[in-house]
């Protein structure tokens, strides 16, 4: 299912997100989650028209972001440690979103940076901020309750002016399709809380092993990994699939 080059695949995912997305307007964004590929790889895909990328270190995104055009969009996906905010922001002018915000002390780290390279940043854009939410209850997830979610939301919304409080993001049990209805609660909830438009809020679900499914329900960005790049390699055990998404801090619940 991946053993073509990233070119191929990459054209090969597209294929499958627009039958599946037909009629969707606007159809759904693909990430392509390069963390642990090598910058070649990440080339190919852009070369191929690739412009969002998904990365879950920050000395990943750090490394690669000055070696790949400026027109990329950087999108952090992993669990963020608040001491790494500052340098991700100062040193990457082209991070466009922070997917895995999960507490009012990372939101605040994001806003001060951010606020203080805004005018270095493209076009003045603020940077677009999700809330993670734990659909699956499993120990091994990080993210928020809708409750607690909301109230990061509001935070972003009214204290944080240089960031934009763009929606939720969630990983979801594999093969439980049922966490991507609890995602689309969350947005309603989120959305009444905040007085936002739900409509005007993004749902990040959806990756290799389940993005139609994510797409069918509404998923707006869907984060696809292996199926673009090959499965990812992991030198011995130090980092084991179940917490790739994190950067080692201990959950925050
Ligand atoms: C690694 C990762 C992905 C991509 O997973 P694949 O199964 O390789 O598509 C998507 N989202 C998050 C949060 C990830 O950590």
């Amino acid at each position: 299912m991946n053993c073509g080059t990233v070119g191929e695949n990459l054209a090969r995912v597209r294929h499958r997100v627009k039958e599946v997305a037909k009629g969707l307007e606007p159809p759904p964004r693909l990430v392509a989650v390069s963390k642990t590929k090598p910058v070649a790889a990440l080339k190919e895909a852009y070369d191929a028209g690739q412009r969002h990328f998904g990365e879950n270190y920050s000395h990943e995104v750090l490394e690669k972001a000055p070696e790949l055009p400026d027109d990329v969009k950087w999108h952090f996906i992993g669990h963020l440690q608040s001491n790494k905010a500052k340098a991700l922001v100062e040193q990457v002018p082209n991070l466009w979103m922070v997917e895995a915000v999960d507490s009012i002390k990372l939101a605040d780290r994001l806003q001060a940076a951010t606020a203080g390279v805004l005018e270095t940043r493209r076009k003045g854009e603020r940077l677009k901020i999700l809330v993670q939410i734990d659909t699956s209850g499993e120990a091994t997830k990080s993210g928020k309750k809708t409750e607690d979610a909301a109230v990061i939301a509001q935070h972003v919304t009214a204290q944080c002016p240089a960031l934009q409080f763009a929606g939720v993001m969630t990983i979801g049990a594999s093969g439980d399709m049922t966490c991507f209805d609890k995602l689309v609660d969350a947005r309603e909830a989120i959305a009444r809380a905040t007085g936002l438009d739900a409509a005007s809020l993004e749902l990040s679900m959806g990756m290799s092993n389940d993005f139609e499914e994510a797409i069918a329900r509404g998923s707006t960005s869907i984060r696809v990994g292996s199926s673009i790049f090959g499965e990812r390699q992991y030198r011995s055990k130090e980092e084991p699939p179940v917490a790739e998404y994190k950067e080692g801090e201990s959950k925050s619940k």
